[in-house]
């Protein structure tokens, strides 16, 4: 339970955008008090605990890939400046993605890789260069039996993007959470937010029944601040900046207060396999040149096929995570509703079932690895989490005058960009209205609001 009363700065969420805001704000200033509250038991618990974890600077957005591309350099750089970093796990292990493209994907990922501007570390790769990746049929003729209609299309090259990897999640979440503790940053875990309410600089009114601001004092500068944060337990505290950083929970809190998000929760599964199909792949050394080798040989990287399906390699489990961005299956919409149940039921394997692994998610997969649907490849284990949704796939920092901000819009790509998020998200705190990112590039923070965004749709969603 929070030590004091007062906060200059609370944040709810200890997820990777919230652990780097509050790194980022004892970084500038470690004088000032910062509380963490998270409903669950330790940092990195929600949706960051069910993610792939990867890593990519490969994406339609030149934003994104700023923001990734940024974020992953400092990883790169805590790790070179942190012994426990590197050994015996590294923190970052870049063995590559690789895109198996259809015709018209390749053409619309080379216009792209033309645009010199982008400077997107990626090259093609000739099927015929990449080598034999085990059991891949490059021309499928059925999407699966029974199927009418049109074939899926036939593999027309691989698109290699280099400095794209997995980063260990935990460890992550641990170095920010260690930091930030040590330089004074109070954390509060299992301990629910169950709502904000707004408080005024002078006595406020507000209506009787909702208590809720009467609505003329919005527009009475300096009036009106977001400051109460409400704890399951009855209690409250009160901050001069409330960061909402709560993932696919955040509009639970926002929304009754009149703030939006613009942001659409989807639960997303992930299936664990293995088996002799499995190590054959895992086994398989490409003509390709990740930064990480094993041994000085590369490895199988991240796969993605003409479906949008993906295949993660987890070389030390001898194991392969398959997912399939899924937005049509189950409805919009969070499972657990911390601000009415005062606490935080979420259960990684409550969001996933086995019997969609062959219904689902397999379709997307036998057509190019027909050997998947045999008992070559076995399933083990299945969870979810979720992806909270963006309208364009960026991520959104949309603050209001009266003290709050949300983070969020993670979009499945949140962990590549927690670091420069967070930054982002403690200029605010700041009253800043540029952030520098890891490197020092300047990055207004305006690109990512609601009100004046000035981003491009990103089109490659994983
Ligand atoms: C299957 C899957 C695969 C993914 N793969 C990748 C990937 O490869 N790379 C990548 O970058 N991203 C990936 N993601 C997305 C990634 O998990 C998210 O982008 C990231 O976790 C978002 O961070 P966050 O801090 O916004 O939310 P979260 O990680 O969900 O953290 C939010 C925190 O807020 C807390 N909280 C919520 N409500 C309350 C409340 N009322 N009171 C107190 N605490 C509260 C939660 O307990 C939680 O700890 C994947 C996600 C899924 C589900």
């Amino acid at each position: 339970m929070p030590s004091k009363e007062r906060y200059e700065i609370v944040v709810i969420g200890a997820g990777p955008l919230g652990l780097a805001t509050a790194y980022h704000l004892a970084e500038q200033d470690p004088r000032r008090s910062v509380l963490v509250v998270d409903a669950l038991a330790g940092p990195g618990e929600g949706s960051m605990g069910a993610s792939n974890s990867m890593v990519r600077d490969v994406f339609s957005s030149p934003d994104n890939r700023r923001l990734a591309g940024a974020s992953i350099r400092f990883y790169e750089h805590v790790m070179g400046s942190h012994e426990s970093m590197r050994d015996p796990v590294p923190l970052l292990d870049r063995y590559g993605y690789l895109w198996l493209l259809s015709e018209d994907q390749r053409a619309e990922y080379a216009r792209l890789l033309d645009d010199r501007s982008a400077r997107i570390e990626a090259r093609f790769v000739a099927l015929e260069e990449l080598g034999d990746l085990p059991g891949l049929e490059r021309s499928p003729t059925r999407w699966f039996e029974g199927a009418l209609g049109t074939a899926p299309p036939a593999i027309a090259g691989a698109l290699f993007g280099r400095s794209c990897g997995a980063v260990a999640p935990e460890m992550l979440a641990h170095f920010y959470h260690q930091e930030a503790s040590r330089l004074g940053v109070e954390f509060s875990f299992s301990t629910c937010v169950t709502g904000l309410s707004f408080e005024g600089t002078e006595e406020i009114l507000l209506h009787e029944d909702t208590r809720r601001p009467l609505a003329f004092q919005e527009h009475i500068p300096g009036r009106l601040r977001i400051s109460r944060v409400h704890l399951a337990d009855g209690r409250f505290v009160r901050a001069d900046r409330v960061v909402v950083a709560a993932g696919a929970w955040s509009a639970g809190l926002l929304e009754p207060l009149g703030v939006a998000t613009a942001c659409s929760p989807r639960p997303q599964s992930t299936y664990s396999v293995a088996g002799p199909g499995v190590d054959a792949l895992l086994d398989w050394v490409p003509n390709l040149d990740p930064i990480d080798r094993d041994q000085g040989r590369p490895r199988l990287p991240f796969v993605i096929l003409p479906t949008g399906a993906t295949i993660k390699p987890v070389f030390r489990q001898r194991r392969l995570w398959l997912g399939c961005l899924d937005t049509v299956s189950r409805p919009i919409g969070t499972l657990e509703d911390p601000g009415r149940d005062g606490r935080l039921d979420f259960n990684m394997g409550r969001l996933a079932d086995r019997g969609s692994y062959a219904t689902d998610l397999l379709p997307a997969f036998t057509p190019y690895l027909p050997g998947f649907e045999s008992a070559v490849v076995r399933l083990d284990r299945c969870w979810g989490g979720y992806y909270n949704f963006s309208p364009d796939g960026l991520p959104i920092l949309a603050t209001e005058a009266y003290g709050v901000a949300f983070l969020g819009g993670d979009s499945g790509s949140g962990i590549m960009k927690a670091d420069s998020l967070g930054r982002l998200a403690a200029a605010w705190c700041d009253g800043a209205t540029e952030a520098r990112l890891f490197g020092g590039e300047r990055y207004p923070l305006d690109r990512l609001s609601l009100l004046r965004r000035k981003v491009e749709p990103e089109t490659m969603i994983l």
